[in-house]
């Protein structure tokens, strides 16, 4: 069991959607929170909600930015001290087709969502093995699951956190640590950074989905995949083979339609 009470919590993108959520559920908990995000504006906004909840910093990082994440590591460890449970949550998509893509897009996308976190990791797991506790949650999405158009290089970036997080988790159990790491899958959620998607299948709920990955961090799961079915993916595909997942999940549930009149948080 990893218990939230009395621990420092650091969540990045923790200013909006699922990670501010997230970070409520932390505080309810009794836990000291640490927020980065890269916008400021939100980042008052939640410090102004949050301060009658308990202890709770914040910070505006770009964690796209590996100077600044070697910056603040170093500011919250002098400030805060070391991190008991690390979220990495900070997100971002662009959207398109990936013929529409510049570089500009691909470097940012794999910088967020793929070497920060594992930047971020580095940072404050050195001392996690020290100790010999910590928790590690990587929040990834279906997409690293599955294909999908108008979003080869999210999925990219995701399929790439599944790989990286779930063989820290092995490494941290081969070496002894105690220390453990959590990998969560989610569907689409209506947080607005999906926003546009139609899918057959409903939206996950922001609430319901932070309370799970909570849950799940607190039970010490290595999987969280939402909705609960989804959890049986990999075996579909393997069952299916490619042309049978692309004509049932693909075509016949309508997944690969859902990006068609994706217009995100710019809507
Ligand atoms: P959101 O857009 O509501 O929140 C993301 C937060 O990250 C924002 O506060 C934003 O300011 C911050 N952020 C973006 N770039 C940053 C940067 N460079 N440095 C620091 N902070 C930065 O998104 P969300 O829906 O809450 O998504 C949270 C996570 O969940 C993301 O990793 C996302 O990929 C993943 N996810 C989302 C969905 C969905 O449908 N919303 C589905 C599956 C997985």
């Amino acid at each position: 069991m990893s218990e939230f009470n009395g621990k420092k919590v650091l969540i990045t993108g923790g200013a909006s959607g699922i990670g501010k959520t997230m970070g409520r559920l932390a505080l309810s908990r009794q836990a000291e929170l640490v927020i980065w995000d890269i916008d400021q504006v939100k980042i008052n906004a939640t410090i102004a909600e949050f301060s009658t909840k308990g202890n709770v910093s914040a910070y505006c990082v770009d964690v796209s930015s590996p100077e600044q994440v070697k910056i603040f590591a170093d500011k919250v460890k002098k400030e805060i001290g070391q991190i008991d449970i690390l979220i990495n949550n900070a997100g971002i998509v662009r959207g398109k087709f990936f013929n529409e893509h510049n570089h500009d897009d691909i470097t940012k996308t794999m910088f967020v969502n793929t070497l920060a976190p594992m930047y971020i990791t580095l940072e404050f797991l050195p001392e996690m093995i020290h100790r010999k506790s910590g928790h590690i949650c990587n929040i990834a999405s279906l997409a690293g699951l599955i294909s999908n158009p108008k979003m080869s290089v999210y999925a990219a970036s995701k399929w790439a956190v599944i790989g990286w997080s779930d063989s820290v988790r092995l490494e941290m159990k081969q070496l002894n640590t105690n220390i453990h790491v959590t990998t969560v899958n989610p569907y689409y959620i209506n947080t607005g950074m999906f926003d546009g998607v139609k899918s057959r299948i409903p939206l996950l709920k922001t609430e319901k989905v932070a309370h799970a990955i909570i849950r799940a961090i607190e039970k010490d799961k290595t999987f969280l995949s939402m909705p609960w079915s989804m959890r049986f993916i990999r075996l579909c595909q393997g069952l299916f083979g490619v042309r049978g997942f692309d004509a049932i999940v693909g075509n016949m549930v309508g997944v690969y339609k859902t990006m068609e009149h994706f217009s995100g948080h710019n809507k």
